[in-house]
């Protein structure tokens, strides 16, 4: 049975992946009038930049002498903006279907479908995986009381939550989900934190006023029955084994990148990479695309500013997917002023 709750669009096409590739091909497509759909397993666009470097310097984007990783990401997002995309984040792509009409289904583990005569992957070195924590019975509780990413901090809502690490995530989400939840513990191995410092200090002061029970200890065991939590045993050399009360378990251990579904997709695949043409970004199968870091060519460089490149191939070579009947034409946005009013500029 169809799940009538879940979101259903239709678009021109469908991005996977919001790394900045994915992001810069919402601009080339935009470009030519072809609207896009971006997913990201992730709760935030930006890729690698965003998740591997934030506050790193890169020095080889064109004409930025230096920007961060988020710097960078932050101005894809705003170069973006007047195209609208549709962004779904936190969900993986999950399965493809070919329809009688010529189109694309795509439905995400979310169960979010969208229709598109175009899909182009930008998926990077695969999907961000969570590293999980190696407790028994921890599959019992997987997407009932343990979660790996926040979709909506309303689910939280009115519920104690016990979140688990000591790096950006742990940190974050202990001072974003605080207001929603009715209570709240921070549990970390040591009394060392990774986090930004403005976030630590947020967490400290939290701390302070009683709203976050911080445990310097190791997770041991999860309790409850039917993947209901009721509490976690923890351990530390002063307490011993000792159990704090939460009904939702959130471990933000780390994540590590995978090619997930995309395997399964009827794609040519060499060495987790998808091989396609130079000319159109173009794989084996027709009406799927390929950029950035996943794509494989002779002399592929695995650098931004090749996928930004290849973002622009890719819109030129699926345009004919998507407007069957209309003539490309090539522009400058410089010059052309149906370009510039897309962009809501004038030149
Ligand atoms: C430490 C470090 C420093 C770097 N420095 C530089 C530099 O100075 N200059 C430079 O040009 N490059 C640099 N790079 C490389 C650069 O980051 C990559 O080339 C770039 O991020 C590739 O962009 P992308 O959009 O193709 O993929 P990614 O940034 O990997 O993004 C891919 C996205 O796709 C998502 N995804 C994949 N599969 C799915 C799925 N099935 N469902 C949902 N989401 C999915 C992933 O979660 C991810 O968010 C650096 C890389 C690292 C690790």
């Amino acid at each position: 049975m169809p799940d009538s709750s879940a979101e259903h669009h239709s678009t021109d096409v469908i991005i996977v992946g919001a790394g900045p590739v994915g992001l810069f091909a919402v601009f080339e497509l935009g470009l030519l009038g072809l609207q896009a759909h971006v997913i990201d397993i992730m709760d935030k666009a930006g890729g690698q930049c965003a998740e591997l470097y934030p506050e790193k310097a890169i020095l080889d984007i064109p004409s930025r002498v230096r920007i961060t990783g988020q710097e960078l990401v932050n101005d894809l997002l705003a170069q973006i903006e007047p195209f609208k995309p549709g962004m779904h984040l936190g969900e993986m792509a999950a399965s493809i279907t070919k329809l009688e009409s010529g189109k694309w289904r795509l439905t995400t583990d979310a169960g979010t479908v969208i229709e598109a005569p175009v899909i182009c992957i930008a998926g990077g070195g695969g999907s961000f995986t969570p590293k999980k924590p190696k407790l028994d019975r921890l599959e019992e509780f997987e997407g009932k009381s343990v979660f790996y990413s926040v979709r909506k901090m309303e689910n939280f809502r009115g519920k104690r939550v016990m979140i688990a690490g000591g790096g950006d995530s742990a940190l974050d989400w202990t001072v974003n989900l605080n207001p929603v939840v009715s209570g709240m513990s921070l549990v970390h191995r040591r009394n060392e934190f990774r986090g930004m410092q403005a976030t630590v200090d947020q967490m400290y002061a939290l701390v302070k006023e009683g709203k976050v029970d911080l445990q310097i200890a190791e997770t041991v065991r999860l309790n409850g029955t039917g993947g209901k939590l009721e509490s976690v045993t923890l351990k530390s050399a002063e307490k011993g084994e000792y159990d704090v009360p939460a009904d939702v378990f959130l471990p933000f251990y780390g994540l590590t990148m995978k090619l997930g579904p995309i395997a399964d997709w009827g794609i040519n695949l060499e060495a987790n990479k998808i091989p396609v043409s130079t000319e159109t970004l173009e794989p084996n199968v027709p009406g799927i695309f390929c950029i950035g870091d996943m794509c494989d060519y002779p002399g592929k460089l695995k650098l931004i500013l090749s996928g930004f490149h290849e973002s622009a191939l890719m819109a030129h070579g699926c345009f004919h997917y998507a407007r069957p009947n209309q003539k490309l034409r090539f522009e400058h946005t410089t010059s052309s002023s149906s370009i510039q009013a897309k962009i809501g500029v004038s030149a």
